[in-house]
């Protein structure tokens, strides 16, 4: 099982702090923002501790391929209201496609934005035409358009809308999917029947095109198109669907990512990896953190 969190990268040791961290957590894949992911300060490339991250992967048996990047949640390539906007993600992106490319990440994820006080079909052709404008990717990147929930005017939260993102990008084999598990069950996707959700993603998108996997449980119901991430085994999609994503064998090799919230300032992540790593449902773990301080 390729099975990791979202983890920090902050002073002192950045990426290698990132590493260290998601070992602490039993996990041999980790995602990172590349600075806070609410803004564009970056730091410079040379004080992240990259070589010293890298050697440490090596060292406990982690692949270059499960480390991912996400690109911070401000940027949208889909306002087409401000166009400052749009021109900002692009640049920013062409950036963080500089700085992962260095970090020796090779998925980035990225959220398709919100059309704003547009209509959907706008949103859609203003992140193609956005990406288009990118003007070299490595060969070795790929840049995942993340699923949405569907909360205001989110682009994503059905597979058709990706598909036809990817459809209109020049580069296409330069981009591919995450599945973020509580944003398609908010969008409305059985999480019960998630074999059935896999057959529609390979019929609209193809399955050889999901390399990240978000697992994370859902504070809302079905359909309820709000975005509230909630521990594994405590929210609406519950621990046995949780377990059968995460040993599906169909995407075995495709690393899953928790992005579950901390409990009373504790992170979840060792817990919650034993428990998928197991089968077995204890929430006890995750009540003690509650009590911890
Ligand atoms: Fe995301
Ligand atoms: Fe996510
Ligand atoms: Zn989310």
């Amino acid at each position: 099982m390729i099975i990791g969190s979202h983890v920090g990268m902050k002073a002192p040791e950045y990426v290698l702090g990132s590493v260290k961290e998601a070992l602490s957590y039993g996990a041999n894949a980790l995602m990172l923002y590349t600075g806070a992911p609410q803004n564009t300060k970056r730091k410079a490339l040379d004080e992240l501790f990259i070589d010293e991250a890298k050697k440490c992967m090596e060292e406990n048996g982690l692949s270059m391929d499960n480390l991912i990047v996400h690109a911070p949640y401000i940027i949208n390539p889909a306002n087409s209201v401000k166009p400052e906007v749009a021109e900002l993600a692009v640049e920013f992106l062409e950036k963080e496609i500089e700085r992962s490319y260095a970090i020796g990440a090779k998925y980035i994820v990225l959220h398709p934005g919100s059309y704003t006080t547009t209509d959907l079909e706008t949103g859609i052709e203003t992140i193609i035409s956005q990406l288009n404008k990118i003007q070299s990717i490595p060969d070795n990147i790929v840049i995942c358009l993340e699923t949405m929930a569907g909360k205001g005017s989110e682009v994503g939260f059905s597979f058709s809308h990706l598909a036809r993102i990817m459809d209109g990008l020049n580069h296409k084999e330069n981009y591919g999917v995450c599945l973020d598990t509580c944003h398609i069950h908010d969008a409305g996707y059985d999480m019960n029947d998630f074999d059935s959700v896999l057959d529609e993603f390979d019929k609209v998108i193809g399955l050889d095109r999901l390399h990240v996997v978000h697992l994370n449980d859902s504070k809302n119901v079905r359909g309820a198109r709000k975005d509230r991430h909630e521990n594994i085994g405590r929210g609406a999609i519950g621990f046995d669907a949780l377990y059968k994503v995460a040993t599906n064998k169909r995407i075995e090799n495709v690393p899953k990512i928790l992005e579950t919230p901390y409990i009373n300032g504790n992170a979840p992540y060792k817990y919650e990896i034993e428990m998928l790593k197991s089968g077995i449902y204890d929430d006890s773990k995750l009540k003690e953190l509650e009590s911890k301080d």
